[in-house]
């Protein structure tokens, strides 16, 4: 065990400030990573101030973790010191489920082992994320990383990259189909971007007017400002698939009636308050009302490569881990452009 700085919320009414935490030395399966970048997810926030009602403090958030390998453990086979890694939402699963065996641990019949705020088989207490110096992480969950790209702009990749990819993939989105993305922010931004590389016509929803001309390119062809009815009005019934990456309160039913017939609405944002879906929207065209959590890690290994290969990065705003509590508040305000990564070396000394 080693300590380690961190950056950590002590109450979901108090700002996030410096904590020193333990890591586990590496297992014999285990990779120890210097953490370099950690991206600012609305999860992070929403998890700080305890907004879905789980949260057990003090929590160190961040699951958008890049960083390098400092330590493998005696059996580890897939990565060596010095190699650039990734760590995503999860840190472990079952690993035997039939979830787990198809790939899919994020939804693992017992409950995967989120990156924060899950129970740490290793240390008790509950996990701790990236905002921190230093990660111990079961090798099956840590993920390869092109040296080709930047790597403060692939680290929101590890969350809101998998979890835009994992629904536009498994609903094939492609050439030839109309898709919307609703909120030009971290998940939102990453969906524009991935529709477009699939080839689909690529229809962005923002309520903020200031982002119509960054929503065109990232790779929307058309751009709705969603406050404006008619402008929603004239995309009625032609939508064949919707990932709605909103964090806050909205209107899903105005989203559904832009559907066609057998048309999908995904959610991936999660609000914190239940939202009403009315009956007639879906049941007068057969649409269908989806979500989707995060993804596995091997289609996060293959998204990864597929934006080494094509270039795909997000478009980032690298700040210290002290502003990480304005950051916050420009987040809330939809003031993002359209990721904030930590920059790591901002805090305190190297891991031990
Ligand atoms: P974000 O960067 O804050 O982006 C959210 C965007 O939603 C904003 O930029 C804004 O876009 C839009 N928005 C905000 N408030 C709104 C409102 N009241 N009405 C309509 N639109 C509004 O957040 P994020 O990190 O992308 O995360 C988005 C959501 O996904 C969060 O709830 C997060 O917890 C969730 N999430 C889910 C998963 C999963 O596994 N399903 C994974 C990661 C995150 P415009 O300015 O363009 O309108
Ligand atoms: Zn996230
Ligand atoms: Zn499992």
């Amino acid at each position: 065990m080693f300590r380690c700085e961190a950056y950590a919320a002590p109450a979901n009414d108090k700002p996030l400030g410096p904590l020193t935490i333990d890591r586990r030395d590496p297992t014999p399966e285990d990779v120890q990573i210097d953490i370099l970048f950690c991206g600012v997810c609305h999860s992070d926030l929403h998890t700080a101030r305890n907004e879905w009602g789980m949260t057990t403090y003090p929590v160190v958030p961040g699951h958008e973790i890049l960083g390098r390998v400092a330590k493998v453990g005696s059996s580890v086979t897939k990565f060596k010191v010095g190699d650039l890694v990734g760590v995503g939402c999860m840190v472990d699963s079952c690993r035997v489920c039939s979830n787990c065996k198809e790939g899919l641990e994020q939804y693992c019949e017992v409950g995967n082992i989120q990156t924060f705020g899950s129970p740490d088989r290793h240390l008790g207490g509950t996990t701790h994320g990236g905002y921190s110096k230093s990660i111990t992480v079961y090798e099956g969950f840590v993920l390869k990383v092109s040296e080709k790209l930047d790597p403060a702009a692939v680290a929101p990749l590890l969350c809101a990259g998998i979890t835009t990819w994992s629904p536009l993939r498994h609903w094939k989105v492609g050439p030839g189909m109309k898709v919307g993305i609703v909120g030009l922010g971290g998940l939102g931004h990453m969906g524009v971007k991935f529709a477009h590389a699939f080839g689909a016509h690529v229809v962005l929803f923002t309520t903020s007017p200031g982002k119509i001309e960054d929503g065109k390119r990232l790779g929307a062809d058309e751009v709705v400002v969603s406050k404006n009815a008619d402008e929603m009005a004239a995309h009625t019934a032609s939508f064949d698939f919707i990932l709605d990456c909103v964090s806050a309160d909205h209107d899903i039913n105005a989203y559904l009636m832009l559907l066609k017939r057998d048309g999908t609405m995904c959610l991936v944002g999660a609000p914190e308050r239940p939202m009403q879906v009315a009956a007639f929207p879906l049941l007068m065209a057969r649409r269908s009302f989806a979500g989707s959590g995060i993804g596995g890690i091997a289609e996060t290994q293959e998204m990864l490569d597929f934006c080494a290969e094509h270039g795909i990065t997000a478009d980032v705003e690298v700040i210290n881990i002290k502003d990480i509590n304005a950051a916050y508040e420009r987040m809330l305000k939809s003031d993002v452009k359209y990721r904030f990564t930590i920059d790591m070396a901002t805090l305190g000394a190297p891991a031990l």
